[in-house]
């Protein structure tokens, strides 16, 4: 069974806000088509954000609403907890000609010209998101999020003895896999719904967070059930049914960058996902297929920070699928620590050699405390302690 969208919040988010243009019935009237899906995005047509200054009068509102009427483009009034936003929907060129900065109470007019709207930090003031976790903190630059643990559940003394290594060691969540996507679709899968029993005794005996992939939009009831966060896999960022599903399982979403998606299409992807009422979603770099072999995947670094500057969603970096070679692991976290990244996604195994998957890119259990201390020395040049 498919589960039922969340609930909206009270806040009102930027994207919360901009949802509202596509959920808004006089949008519709006025012939904007809204984007599959409830809330419609109007991708259809060009909008224009005004900005009001906190404390404007409504009078202020007013009046920049009665001009943006006389353009003919339709208009949405947002009203935010400090802001109010005016949206200007169609004819972009007609409104940036109104010359609105001049008038009284408004702050700033921001063209939302790319192709990703919920994700996109054109709004926030490039104010990052920051998402409460079962009480780790994930984003808005003050905490670094480790998660560790092995690549998939082999069994519940593997994944017991790991969890309790990496609890030890400093992490903020453990990440393992129930159910497995794999390069080879004729390799082990994952131990399924007994992995997630096993997952959910690692919480309860390590206090732990579980980061858990949704492989199947069947399994999605089983997953949402155990996962504090649900991770969609790079083989799946462009699997749209599958992104709707996740969206609505309450829970956080991990969407790691597909293997050759550019980064406009994982904020497009996390649109999708945002646009089923959650507001939690967090990017993953996990590298990109390039022409270079000799590491796994291409590490691409420069995503960190050109997402922070487009997204005010949080960024992960996954070293360990990048590398494919533990002994690249550490040097490559201490980069995405050092480059702005909001945590590190890692697998650790308690004996490597003979991991059922990813051995060889896995960090020895053993080895985790010292891994961990040096990450934490990295991301505290940038002010953030472990989450
Ligand atoms: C994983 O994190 O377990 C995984 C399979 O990663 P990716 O989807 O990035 O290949
Ligand atoms: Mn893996």
């Amino acid at each position: 069974m498919i589960p039922r969208p969340v609930e909206r919040r009270r806040t009102v988010s930027v994207a919360a806000r901009i949802r509202r243009i596509g959920a808004d019935p006089t949008a519709r009237d006025a012939g904007l088509r809204p984007a599959e899906g409830r809330r419609g995005l109007a991708y259809d047509r060009a909008t224009v954000m005004i900005v009001m200054q906190p404390g404007a009068q409504d009078s202020e509102v007013e009046a920049v609403r009665e001009r943006l009427a006389t353009t003919g483009v339709h208009v949405v009034v947002m009203p935010g907890e400090l802001t109010t936003a005016i949206g200007a929907i169609g004819d972009p060129q007609g409104v940036v000609e109104l010359g609105l900065e001049g008038m009284a109470g408004v702050d700033r007019v921001v063209p939302i010209s790319r192709p990703y709207k919920l994700a996109s930090s054109e709004l926030s003031d490039n104010a990052a998101s920051r998402f409460e976790i079962a009480g780790r903190t994930v984003g808005g630059g003050e905490t670094f999020c480790l998660i560790a643990g092995p690549c998939t559940v082999e069994s519940a003394e593997q994944t017991l003895t790991v969890a309790e290594a990496v609890r030890a060691g400093g992490a903020s969540m453990l990440r393992g896999g129930a159910f497995k996507p794999r390069t080879s679709p004729f390799a082990f899968k994952g131990m399924g719904a007994a992995a997630l029993e096993i997952l959910a005794q690692a919480r309860e005996e390590t206090g732990l967070p579980i980061v858990t992939e949704l492989l199947d939009a069947s399994h999605a009831e089983a997953v949402g059930a155990v996962a504090d966060v649900v991770q969609i896999g790079a083989r799946n960022m462009q699997n749209y049914a599958l992104l709707e599903v996740a969206g609505r399982l309450g829970k956080p979403v991990l969407l790691k960058r597909g293997l050759s998606s550019s980064l406009d299409e994982l904020l497009m992807a996390a649109d999708y996902v945002l646009k089923e009422g959650t507001e939690e979603v967090i990017l993953c770099e996990r590298g990109i297929r390039t022409f270079e072999t000799a590491t796994r995947f291409t590490l691409d670094l420069g995503a960190v920070p050109w997402l922070k500057l487009h997204t005010h969603l949080p960024v992960l970096v996954d070293p360990s699928h990048a590398a494919g070679d533990r002994r690249l692991v550490e040097p490559m976290s201490r980069a995405a620590a050092a480059i702005g990244a909001d945590g590190i996604i890692v697998e650790v195994h308690q004996d490597p050699e003979h991991a059922r998957c990813d051995g060889p890119q896995s960090l020895h259990a053993t080895d985790f405390a010292g891994y961990a201390q040096g990450i934490a020395a990295h991301a505290g040049l940038l002010g953030k302690r472990l989450a």
